[in-house]
């Protein structure tokens, strides 16, 4: 069925018709091409007709064929040109007229997000877990909301990604507290159907271009309202009320009355002492590589470095380092020691020099920056925003008096302390 143009002629009309006109035995389909139709009809001493084609843009054609009818209204969609028809017959098997088509993908995309709503309902259940936090917990948490700081409950792309402390060991059994508590749920894999709704409204999330060079190696660009694997934060049921947001003012108030027991106050002792040890030997990776020095991690070198850690700022023990490191290569250079013993050296001539100044009454007083790529910890820079008031960071300060700043302020202390740590941190 062919609709013509109000303003045709009759002409017009036949060349319409032989525009519409079908064949078998042409590549196309059609059976006159567009240039044969204007050269019968106008032709230079007689033009009859307007251009077919412009005639074409104003008629329109209903085929025998499903994809011209709407499968869901009946109403007919006819075919604007030739294109057009050839793309609906070759791609359609059945038709959808434009306010149909609007209405179906209206409901595709509510589907969708009801999908993605109901999974994260199932997967994110509120867990009165406030309680069940002690302080090595809450301040886990309250570097994670600082750190990885979002709207939604979502967190990282994985366990692996989250950095709390910055080792390994530590984080991983800071993460798993805080599951087993109920205050953080990992989603390690997605439901086909959930995958499905994300791709309707959002595309194919696997082609999404991960953005390199944040914290962990690999950010994912996530559209807003997807879902995807990944570490979450759960909503936390307080007698009864559901919190999804704003929960660093609550975690602070937890701060602020937590009574911390004495396995809470030596944990937290070994985080810092940790976090400090790890600095140590990053910053001997740093010198040995400057001075291309053998080092070789030795129990005597781990013992020292415990000692170190425990007793003197980074910024002090790098210079040492970096002293002891000179002396080394000279002493190579002048005595050419047996090889086995070269890369024993450096802590050998650290340690006597330690051991020599101890004896003495002396301290290391020099300093020397810390190199970038050792990095302060997210939870180093918010605990020491939270209690070392002249700190921002732990270089300046040896563990032990890291650890005796914080047990002042609020190891092992009572609720009445009037501690403002929330106003303190500005949040
Ligand atoms: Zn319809």
């Amino acid at each position: 069925m062919i609709c013509y143009p109000a303003d045709v002629n009759e002409q017009e009309i036949l060349a319409v018709n032989d525009y519409w006109a079908f064949s078998t035995g042409t590549i196309s389909g059609f059976r006159y091409t567009i240039d044969r139709i204007d050269r019968y009809y106008r032709s230079d001493d007689v033009r009859r007709t307007r251009p077919v084609s412009v005639l074409a843009r104003k008629s329109s054609f209903v085929g025998d064929h499903p994809a011209f009818e709407c499968s869901s209204c009946r109403k007919k969609i006819p075919a604007e040109n030739r294109q057009d028809y050839i793309k609906k017959t070759r791609i359609y098997a059945h038709g959808v007229c434009p306010p149909c088509l609007e209405a179906q993908m209206k409901e595709l995309h509510d589907d969708a997000r009801e999908t993605l709503r109901g999974f994260l309902e199932v997967e994110l259940q509120p867990e009165p877990y406030l309680a069940s936090l002690d302080i090595i917990d809450t301040l886990s948490l309250l570097t994670i909301l600082t750190e990885y700081s979002n709207d939604g409950p979502f967190i990282a792309s994985s366990p692996d990604d989250l950095i709390i402390t910055g080792i390994d060991a530590v984080d991983r059994a800071l993460f798993s507290s805080l599951c087993s508590k109920g205050a953080l749920t990992y989603i390690s894999e997605l439901p086909v159907e959930v995958s499905r709704a994300n791709s309707v409204l959002f595309g194919e999330l696997d082609r999404l271009t991960y953005l390199r060079g944040a914290r962990g190696g690999g950010a994912v660009y996530r559209p807003e309202g997807a879902v995807s694997k990944g570490v979450y934060l759960n909503p936390l049921d307080l007698d009864g009320v559901i919190h999804s947001s704003g929960l660093e003012s609550v975690f602070f108030q937890r701060l602020q009355e937590i009574q911390c027991s004495e396995a809470e106050d030596s944990g937290v002792r070994r985080i810092i002492h940790q976090v400090q040890l790890m600095k140590l030997y990053a910053l001997v990776q740093d010198v040995a590589a400057e001075h291309r020095l053998e080092v070789a991690p030795s129990n005597k070198l781990r013992s020292l470095l415990e000692h170190l850690a425990n007793n003197y700022p980074p910024l002090n023990v790098h210079f040492c380092f970096r002293v002891k490191a000179r002396e080394v290569v000279i002493y190579l250079h002048t005595d050419n020691p047996p090889q086995y013993r070269v890369k024993h050296l450096f802590a050998k001539f650290v340690g006597d020099y330690i051991q020599q100044i101890e004896s003495k009454g002396w301290d290391l007083k020099k300093i020397w920056t810390i190199p970038p790529s050792v990095e302060a910890s997210p939870f180093e820079a918010l605990f020491s925003r939270l209690f070392l008031d002249e700190d921002f960071n732990w270089d300046r300060l040896s563990a032990q008096k890291v650890f005796s700043t914080w047990q002042d302020r609020c190891g092992l202390r009572t609720v009445e302390g009037g501690m403002t740590i929330g106003d303190d941190a500005g949040l």
